[in-house]
């Protein structure tokens, strides 16, 4: 065992436990720290991987698809290394390794599962070739982002090079997702919805796969589920939607989610039809490495959420749910998730524009707010830096709402005083403070 590999880990350790005790966490620095001291340590460790490595990608829903891939995992009796935290660039997937390394400096573990951020990608593959590869979605983030699609696309396809064996499991319905594995020499299979969900189909979205990657022609669509997700295809060049192995079908919401996969029922008690997607990768990529998904059921039962995905609360007799909600496919499908609670409900909406939200938040506008018309709101209230933006935004579809600065009084006065049934949805920067709030208002009672 090389000494440097020795201290790298233990310092690594170190400096995780020190800002615990500080109350920071620390997960991006024991990686830094880690790599400068044994730079061949992420590529040493990761070799010690017993079976499979997993990488997650994907604009949307990495966190919960990485995180639930590993609880899957863990259930069927395999070590996992995993970030769950979703400290997901360069360092970040160091730290996963190194604080799950024994003392001894070795690895024990069956699989890794991996969130990367996209960009990083390119950084992190030149230290192992991952087994798998599972891309969730490509959209927009935010505004002030536009143009990064092409660049997004770009990086993920240099990543593929890197790892010509990695095989894929992308999104059928996301035609950037497809594209992109069909452009690449990697081997790839795909899961979807074939089957149309939504009647009702909003033209007026923004959709950022309109035009085909392969030629430029404006693509057409049998339907859309949300965003540019759909069954399209391009009536020049012949690129269209490929016909997923992993189908869900049979598709119930009035409860929680259930759908068909193969032989399998599923079912799980989050709402939100993007979740459907984040099961199917989870129930794809296990299917793929030859893993039986027989308890599939009892681990989406015992999963709990990442911090503000479905994260719920109970305070004083009111349940509080929790949502992120940082782009404007995430928004939309926010408002779809409250839409399909019919009961009475009191909303409340953060936006922040800091650096990590873009603070450009021109994005609103993106965003079908008027949809929270037949919400069955008692009342909606608007917080955060831009509180009033988000006022005037639903202002012009003829919402009213109220503007309260203090994210703390908002919901302490809907507690006192609302329906029981209360909807948070943050941005980005919002999101930790938001949760910390619930949490103590939550002990308390
Ligand atoms: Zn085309």
């Amino acid at each position: 065992m090389n000494i440097r590999r020795l201290i790298a880990i233990w310092s690594g350790r170190l400096i995780k436990t020190a800002c615990q005790i500080t109350g920071k966490q620390g997960v991006t620095l024991a990686g830094k720290v880690a790599l400068s001291i044994y730079p061949p340590i992420l590529k040493e460790l990761a070799a010690e991987v017993r079976k499979d490595t997993f990488i997650v990608c994907g604009t949307n829903g990495k966190t919960t698809t990485n995180n639930l891939l590993s609880d899957f995992l863990v259930s069927n009796g395999n070590k996992v290394v995993c970030n769950h935290t979703g400290s997901n660039m360069l360092n970040g997937v160091v730290s996963a390794f190194v604080l799950s390394a024994r003392l001894n400096g070795h690895l024990d573990a069956d699989y890794a599962c991996i969130e990367i951020d996209e960009a990083s990608t390119v950084r992190v593959l030149p230290h192992f070739k991952p087994d798998y590869m599972v891309l969730t979605n490509l959209f927009r983030d935010q505004l002030d982002r536009y143009g990064e699609i092409d660049i997004t696309m770009n990086l993920l396809s240099r990543a593929m090079k890197m790892a010509p064996n990695m095989k894929l499991l992308v999104n059928a319905d996301d035609s950037l997702s497809t594209y992109l594995a069909m452009d690449n020499k990697n081997p790839y299979t795909t899961y979807g919805i074939s089957e149309q969900v939504f009647k009702d189909q909003n033209s007026k979205e923004i959709r950022e796969g309109r035009f085909c990657k392969r030629c430029g022609h404006k693509m057409e669509y049998k339907f859309y589920h949300y965003s540019q997700l759909g069954d399209y295809y391009c009536p020049k060049c012949g690129f269209k939607r490929p016909k997923p192995e992993f189908d869900a079908s049979h598709i119930d919401m009035s409860d929680g989610l259930a759908f068909d996969v193969k032989a399998s029922h599923i079912k799980a008690n989050y709402r939100g039809f993007y979740n459907i997607y984040n099961i199917l990768a989870v129930f794809g990529a296990a299917s793929m490495a030859g893993i039986p998904t027989k308890n599939f059921n009892k681990v989406l039962g015992d999963y709990t959420p990442q911090f503000g995905r479905n994260e719920q609360f109970f305070i004083n007799g009111t349940k509080v749910m929790l949502n992120l909600a940082k782009n404007p496919a995430g928004f939309n499908q926010n408002i779809g998730a409250v839409m399909t609670d019919t009961s009475p409900k009191d909303i409340i909406i953060l936006i922040n524009d800091n650096s990590q939200d873009g603070t450009d938040v021109s994005w609103l506008w993106d965003v079908d707010f008027d949809r929270l018309k037949d919400a069955n709101a008692s009342s909606i209230t608007v917080t955060g830096i831009r509180g009033a933006d988000m006022r005037l935004r639903l202002k012009y579809v003829d919402i009213a709402s109220d503007l309260e600065n203090d994210i703390e009084k908002a919901i302490e006065s809907k507690i006192k005083n609302g329906t029981k049934n209360l909807y948070v949805l943050v941005n980005y920067t919002g999101l930790y403070s938001t949760h910390n709030i619930l949490k103590k208002m939550e002990g308390k009672k």
